[in-house]
């Protein structure tokens, strides 16, 4: 399976910031794993042309569950496509914490990434709280149950566990701990999709730096990355993709 290294630039990023996609492209020309970047709405149409004919794709952060309608600002996945996205990040804790997105609505949104033709990476993960209570296992497949729609496949459907508490804080759980969840997702995504789900890839996200990420990627079901910080600046990204490629 190849892995699969996605760049998440959250609320990141005005047009001078394409000349990173450029120096993305130049820097992963021999790499053997497939990159995703996914920039704020605002600059997918045109790093969406910037990658063309590249080995570059390029996502989004979130999508709607309708496919159009009366809901003032939001962008849905049809029109992601419209205007050249492959990807779409749902789930994000962000999203969970600041915006109460529900399982149900992942999923929703989910199932109308697929409908449109995106590929779907779906975010979980426990708290630091959750992690000291000793439930995060629990969680974290509550999480994938719920998030997971009728409509997910081995090749439109990635899986991202990232730890709330590792997320921009340089915190990294132990190999250990990564193995021991990646192999439990791993676990319920052959439950739910049979065969298909052995060919979903699951990332990890959390702190993931050019120093960490070789032994992240050494672990059995990690197949890639979502880096948010280390992806923003083109030379770091490109490192850890290194280090999966
Ligand atoms: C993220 O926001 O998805 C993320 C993994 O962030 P960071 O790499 O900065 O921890």
């Amino acid at each position: 399976m190849r892995n699969l290294l996605a760049g998440n630039w959250k609320m990141n990023g005005l047009a001078s910031s394409l000349a990173e996609i450029d120096m993305l492209k130049e820097l992963t020309g021999s790499a053997t794993c497939d990159i995703v970047v996914c920039p704020p709405f605002t600059l997918i149409e045109k790093a969406a042309e910037q990658v063309r004919g590249s080995h570059i794709a390029i996502g989004a952060q979130d999508c709607h569950s309708k496919p159009s309608g009366a809901f003032t600002s939001d962008i849905s996945a049809s029109m992601l496509c419209d205007v050249g996205a492959r990807f779409v990040i749902l789930g994000h804790s962000e999203r969970r914490a600041v915006y109460h997105e529900s399982n149900l609505t992942v999923a929703r949104k989910a199932a109308a990434a697929h409908g449109a033709g995106l590929t779907s990476i779906i975010c979980v993960g426990e708290t630091r709280a959750e992690r000291d209570d000793g439930v995060a296992l629990d969680v974290v497949r509550r999480q994938l149950r719920g998030s997971l729609p009728a409509t997910a496949t081995g090749c439109n459907t990635a899986l991202a566990y990232e730890p709330v508490w590792a997320i921009g804080t340089g915190l990294v759980p132990t190999l250990e701990q990564i193995d021991e969840i990646h192999q439990s997702l791993r676990h319920i995504l052959v439950q739910e999709l049979g065969e298909e789900g052995r060919a979903v890839r699951i990332l990890y996200g959390g702190s993931v730096k050019s120093s960490n990420a070789a032994s992240i990627f050494d672990v059995a079901d990690v197949n890639g990355a979502l880096v948010g910080g280390a992806s923003l600046k083109a030379s770091d990204f490109a490192e850890i993709i290194s280090a999966a490629a």
